[in-house]
Formats: C-alpha cells, structure tokens, sequence
C-alpha cells in the first residue's frame, strides 16, 4: 500500500533533491578521509608526539560531526519518500532496536519492554527509524555513573491508534527547550559533551506526521523523559 502526500512546493522540492545531492557525494569522500587518518592512527601510533596526537583527535572529531550531519541530512531528506504501509510486528522491530543499541554500547542499559506490542500499519524502514532514534537517545542521554533505565511500551487507543512511548531515567529536558526539540538543528542546554547534531528527532517527527500521527515528550516522573507518539488505525485516518 502506498500513501501519496503533495504538500511539497516546488522550490522545497528541488532544495530537499539538492541537499540529498550533496550529502550523498559526501559520502565517499567523507569515507575515504576517515580511512586514511586511521590508517595514519595505526602507523604512526608509536611515533605520535603530544601535538601530532592532538590534531588528530581534531580532525577524528570533525571527521565524526561531518559524517553524522551527512548521514542525518540524508535521513531527513528520506523521510519524505512515498510510504510503504505494511502491517510491522512493533514487538520484532524493537527487539531489533534493542539488540542493535546494547551491542554497541559500552555500558549496557537496563531496558524493560511492555508485555504486548501490537503490530501496527506503518512504513517498515521509516518507524524502524523512529524507534531507533528514540531509543538511540534514551541510551546516549542517559545520566553519567549510572546504569540508565529505558522503557518501552505500546498502548492500543480507543480511536484505533497506537501510543508508543520510550521512556528512561536520563539527563531529561529542560523546560524552556521543550518546544523546540523537534525543530531542526535544535539541541537542548543540557546536552554539551554529548555528540549529535539535532536533527534526529525533526527526522521522527516529519515520518510520525506523514504517517497522520503525533509525537510529544514529556517529563518522567522520577526524572529523565518520556518520549511518546501516534501511529493511526490506517482505516480511520
Ligand atoms: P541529537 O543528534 O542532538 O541527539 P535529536 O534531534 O535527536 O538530536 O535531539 C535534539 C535534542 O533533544 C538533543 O540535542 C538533546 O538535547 C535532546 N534530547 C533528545 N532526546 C533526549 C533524551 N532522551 N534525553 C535528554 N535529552 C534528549
């Protein structure tokens, strides 16, 4: 099943094909860069002197923002692709998620998940999108020294939608930036030290509403934030 959407002006059209443009040819360069500086890291690791070894780190870390801002802008450009509604098991998906964060972070979560996640009719590859961003979040914002609590639950609406909500015990939002973590680019006060670029969840919340859904966070009661949104009964849209 396809969704069609028009809402796009033909000037944000050619700017959204411009950016997807550019930051797909920055790929390989971007990727060829990062290859030789660790190529450069290995063969040079014994020889390194205090101020070689700083400008490399600089230069990992640019390295690093570019290719997450590249890798972003592609996503965002993505999620204006046609959908493709299928009915997706949330329950396989997110144990997808969950075995793709705890594999590669350092110090595992804990991540409790909600006794029964219905399947919902959505675009696969977009809500896998959405799940693992929050969920991405929920690990990376978690609060220094502690071992981070994440729950992931799914809740069947009355109007036939789903709630699905991410919840965990981070370093939480403060409230002046509460509005504005779904624009673009916006990252919140609190958030220095921890790597990002601010369009993850601007991503999130253009798929949700091209799905007719919402998306919203809200305090965690006993600290951190509770990410939520809305995937509609496709037959009640
Ligand atoms: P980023 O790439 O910066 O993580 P996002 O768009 O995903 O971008 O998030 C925007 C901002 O919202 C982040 O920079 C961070 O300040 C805040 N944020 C997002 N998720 C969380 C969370 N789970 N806990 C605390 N802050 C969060």
């Amino acid at each position: 099943m396809a969704r069609e959407e028009s809402e796009e002006t033909p000037a944000s059209a050619e700017l959204r094909a411009l950016m997807v443009m550019a930051s797909h040819d920055l790929k390989n360069p971007l990727a060829s860069v990062t290859a030789h500086v660790d190529m450069i890291r290995a063969d040079y690791a014994d020889v390194l002197d205090e101020r070689f070894a700083r400008d490399l780190a600089a230069i990992e870390r640019g390295l690093g923002r570019m290719t997450r801002l590249t890798q972003d802008l592609l996503d965002y450009a993505k999620a204006d692709h046609t959908l493709d509604i299928t009915s997706v098991s949330l329950s396989g998906m997110v144990a997808d998620v969950i075995a793709d964060h705890v594999l590669t972070g350092a110090d595992p979560p804990e991540i409790v998940v909600g006794e029964t996640l219905p399947d919902v009719p959505a675009d696969a590859g977009l809500l896998r999108h959405v799940l693992d961003n929050l969920v991405g979040n929920a690990v990376k914002y978690a609060r220094r020294a502690t071992t981070s609590r994440i729950e992931i639950s799914a809740h069947p609406q009355i109007d036939g939608s789903v709630l699905v909500e991410v919840a965990d015990s981070g370093i939480g939002i403060p409230a002046a930036d509460r509005s504005k973590i779904f624009d673009p680019f916006h990252r919140c006060a609190n958030s220095a030290g921890y790597p990002g670029t601010g369009l993850g969840l601007a991503i999130c919340k253009r798929i949700v509403e091209r799905h007719g859904g919402r998306i919203g966070v809200d305090q965690n009661p006993g600290g951190g934030s509770r990410f939520w949104f809305t995937v509609p009964d496709i037959d009640k849209p």
